[in-house]
């Protein structure tokens, strides 16, 4: 199994960039790194995350916790920012080519590009350190640029988290193999008695969440949606 390093970039006490309004590149790096969490661990991967609150962890820190969980890769996620309101592409950076981290990159980049139809900014090298202190191949994306007002507007939005999640999932998936896209694990089965069950019904097909992210364990189920969920047993019993 393939543990997968996410560096939502800053937090805490480091904003990162500011948009005009009060949009902080910390918020949307963690956005995206809880959803593609998410993602990744339906699939079936294991996560290591360098935060998953809003707190301040240095980038040695950071670098260290992947070496030390000896990730296979690292996706360390940013927001763009240029005296320029009007710059305006989404770019994969990477820390030199020709190694794995240029081929993580250049699965990522093409479904960010699809994905947000923001210009494509291309694969681009740069001395970062979280690209040179850790030991995994390592890629560093930047969504976007805060200071386009159009773009901080759209990375304001849960929508474009998760379709930037959704996009470097896929690219990743390419990468490892996985399947281009999973179903989204509901928030509210975790510590569920039945969670295990619950997962591999979803990862099956028999039984999805709601389209606002909850399964509502809880809940109980008519008749007509147990038949439904027994019908689907069947169809895969043929
Ligand atoms: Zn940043």
């Amino acid at each position: 199994m393939t543990k997968i390093g996410i560096d939502p970039g800053h937090g805490g006490s480091d904003p990162g960039a500011v948009a005009a309004g009060e949009l902080q590149e910390k918020d949307v790096t963690l956005a995206v790194g809880l959803d593609l969490r998410h993602r990744l661990q339906g699939a079936g991967l294991e996560v290591i995350m360098s935060r998953t609150e809003d707190v301040d962890v240095s980038l040695a820190d950071r670098a260290q916790l992947f070496n030390r969980e000896q990730v296979g890769l690292v996706v360390s996620l940013h927001v763009n920012s240029a005296a320029s309101t009007t710059a305006n592409y989404v770019s994969t950076f990477i820390l030199a080519p020709g190694g794995q981290a240029e081929k993580i990159a250049n699965a990522i980049q093409p479904e960010l590009v699809a994905a947000t139809g923001w210009p494509d900014g291309g694969v681009r090298e740069a001395n970062f350190y979280i690209l040179r202190q850790t030991d995994a191949p390592a890629v560093l994306v930047e969504m976007g640029f805060i200071s386009n007002p159009a773009t901080a507007s759209l990375l304001a939005t849960i929508a474009t988290r998760q379709t930037l999640a959704r996009a470097i999932y896929k690219g990743l998936a390419v990468y490892l193999g996985l399947p281009p896209d999973v179903p989204m694990l509901p928030t509210d089965i975790q510590g569920n008695w039945a969670e295990a069950a619950i997962r591999r019904v979803i990862a099956a097909g028999i039984m999805s969440g709601y389209p606002d992210g909850s399964f509502r364990p809880d809940q109980p189920a008519t008749r007509a949606e147990l038949a439904a969920a027994l019908d689907r047993i069947l169809d895969k019993l043929k």
